[in-house]
């Protein structure tokens, strides 16, 4: 199926500078607050956003048949689940009016005023509500480091690993928008041969991760196929599943995370839709040994996403840490919501389902401290000339991505948070 917003081609009367993540190919959804505005739906374009409701109330989207005030609510969920015909059509409907051809709102200054807002100017907001959120565990390299460390370094992974995505459920009630602040957790630790003790987690870590968003709710006793799978898929964000590794090593036992991956998590506003993800497919993972028949697929199902992870200490210089890419993903997006629904788990639109870190094969490329200093053994180096085994007080973690292929370039902005010392 040809998308004709994705069309390379495509040129806008919007200045773009070519290392912009918002191409007129891109388009991402989310919803911003400013002064005026309580929250309003819309769209990234070069250094802007375009309010999705003014477009509305001035008859720009005559031509789609959308209900009243679908742009002024709270959270996207109610637009997403008009559906993909619905949605690519005002994706499709934007591209047309932004494209240099067009002259409808190019000439119409006063209309302008009434849509666009510099980013500078608006806060982004939670752009979807999350009903449940799930984090798989599909990155080979990531599950292979970690159990390298933490189990056998000849038989690192467990032997229903190349066999299922391992996932677990985790709280949707503490993810939060980029450019949130949060306090590093208290819990329970082990120091070796001594008793638990109850304090701030002394090993703060970010996960790189990215997470899509459903798109078309199921009913409970119905399973999404892998085929099926991209249209309950309605986008991407990039996602940090900030993680307490030393509240983790001691609680972990029999039941997986709790309390050491519960206290925050951040995801980025944009939601870039798969349909502008769709020219940057590549071959998946080659899986040996052969997967269950209802975990096969075909065609190419990873995405060339990529992905870097910045640290920057209070008042001094981001340093990059980490460069990764979603093409290193084991199980892809649409073999997890295959097996996540398998046993007739029913999803709902707006819930959010991450891939767990993103490690690549390459040490520059894994997704966490806990592997780049390989558990605080090798410690990393930042610009200021200070060194992090694991995250500072006051440190901020940003994570970036985009996709690239010729001159188009479609990106997700930010995912940023800073950790503030315990309360
Ligand atoms: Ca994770």
């Amino acid at each position: 199926m040809e998308i004709k917003a994705n069309n390379p081609a495509l040129k806008s009367w919007i200045e773009i500078k070519p290392d912009t993540d918002f191409s007129i190919q891109n388009i991402p959804f989310g919803v911003y607050k400013d002064s005026q505005i309580e929250h309003h739906a819309c769209i990234a374009i070069g250094e802007y956003v375009m309010d999705l409701n003014a477009l509305q109330h001035l008859h720009y989207f005559n031509g789609v048949n959308l209900p009243a005030h679908i742009f002024s609510a709270k959270h996207l969920n109610d637009f997403i689940a008009l559906g993909k015909q619905t949605t690519r059509a005002v994706r499709d409907r934007i591209s047309d009016l932004l494209t240099v051809e067009n002259k409808e709102l190019q000439n119409n200054e006063a209309h302008r005023k009434q849509i666009f807002r510099h980013q500078s100017d608006v806060q982004m907001l939670l752009p979807v509500h999350i009903g449940d959120y799930t984090d798989f565990y599909s990155s080979i390299d990531h599950a292979t480091n970690v159990g390298k460390m933490f189990r056998d370094p000849e038989n690192a992974l467990l032997p229903n690993w190349k066999h299922l995505p391992v996932g677990y459920h985790g709280r949707a009630s503490s993810i939060r928008v980029s450019g949130h602040r949060f306090h590093r957790p208290k819990g329970q630790t082990k120091p070796t041969d001594a008793p638990p003790v109850f304090g701030p987690c002394k090993l703060l870590d970010f996960e790189l991760e990215t997470a899509f968003i459903i798109g078309k709710s199921t009913k409970m006793g119905e399973s999404i196929s892998t085929e099926k799978a991209d249209d309950y898929i309605f986008g991407m964000v990039l996602f940090n599943d900030w993680s307490a590794r030393d509240i983790q090593t001691w609680e972990y036992v029999p039941l997986g995370p709790f309390l050491a991956k519960n206290f925050a998590s951040t995801m980025s506003p944009w939601i870039v839709t798969l349909d502008a993800l769709e020219p940057f497919r590549v071959e998946g993972y080659k899986q040996d040994p052969k997967v269950l028949p209802y975990l096969e697929y075909t065609g190419n199902k990873n995405i060339d996403i990529n992905l870097e992870v910045l640290i920057q200490p209070e008042n001094g210089e981001a340093t990059m840490v980490s460069e990764s890419n979603y093409k290193y993903m084991y199980w892809t997006a649409e073999q997890q919501l295959a097996h996540h629904t398998v046993n007739g788990c029913n999803v709902n639109v707006g819930d959010m389902m991450a891939s767990g870190t993103i490690s690549g094969p390459d040490k520059h490329q894994f997704g966490s401290m806990l592997e780049l200093t390989w558990r605080g053994t090798t410690p990393i180096k930042l610009k200021d000339g200070s060194e992090r085994k694991f995250i500072n007080d006051n440190d901020t973690v940003i994570i970036k991505g985009h996709c690239k292929k010729g001159n188009v370039r479609v990106g997700f902005g930010e995912c940023k948070a800073k950790a503030l010392p315990a309360v």
